[in-house]
């Protein structure tokens, strides 16, 4: 349990980030294992209470992003068995890898934001339109028709730029305090 809570700090920053990037079941996953260390896939199902053709797929996608390892271990009979855990000597290296990632997605999403303007027919089930096109389509709306109208994003912008600062903030802090403690 000591060295459960030494390691607290990292791991329930790469659960927050797996979760934010893969789904809850996927956050599940990383709890229990940092908090059981490692377990089979059997285990694995039914401590996260899931169902077990879904925790496979979660584990596989994990996996091949390097998010969990497994290890391999052999018995005296040489029966086979696969215990999944997390890759702890990576963390740090992973959730910077994530949350570049995360940024570098916001950062495009605000480009595109910023270099565009859009048409909009106020309607929340129809989708906003660039300018070129709602040119190509005489400023009416594709699905209902009606009249475009200039759409106000900077309130998106906004908060998209808010979300940049603060993963930003975290990331720096996080770091930082990292390398205060060695
Ligand atoms: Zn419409």
């Amino acid at each position: 349990m000591e060295e459960w809570n030494d390691k607290n700090s990292a791991v329930y920053v790469y659960k927050k980030i797996v979760e934010a990037y893969k789904g809850p079941l996927a956050g599940k996953i990383i709890e229990v294992l940092a908090e059981h260390g490692e377990l089979t896939e059997d285990e694995l199902a039914e401590k996260v209470g899931a169902d077990e053709a879904e925790v496979r797929r979660v584990i596989w996608v994990l996996a091949s992003e390097g998010l969990i390892v497994s290890k391999k271990v052999v018995n005296e009979t040489g029966w086979i068995t696969f215990y999944w855990q997390l890759p702890l000597d990576q963390v740090d290296g992973l959730v910077l890898g994530l949350y570049r990632h995360i940024i570098d997605r916001l950062e495009e999403k605000l480009r595109y934001e910023t270099e565009n303007i859009f048409y909009w027919c106020m309607d929340p089930n129809h989708s906003r339109l660039t300018f070129s096109e709602a040119t190509e389509n005489m400023f009416r709306c594709p699905v209902c028709g009606k009249t475009l109208m200039p759409y106000d994003n900077s309130e998106l912008i906004a908060a998209i730029k808010y979300c940049i600062s603060e993963m930003r903030k975290i990331m720096k802090d996080y770091f930082v305090e990292e390398k205060s403690e060695e």
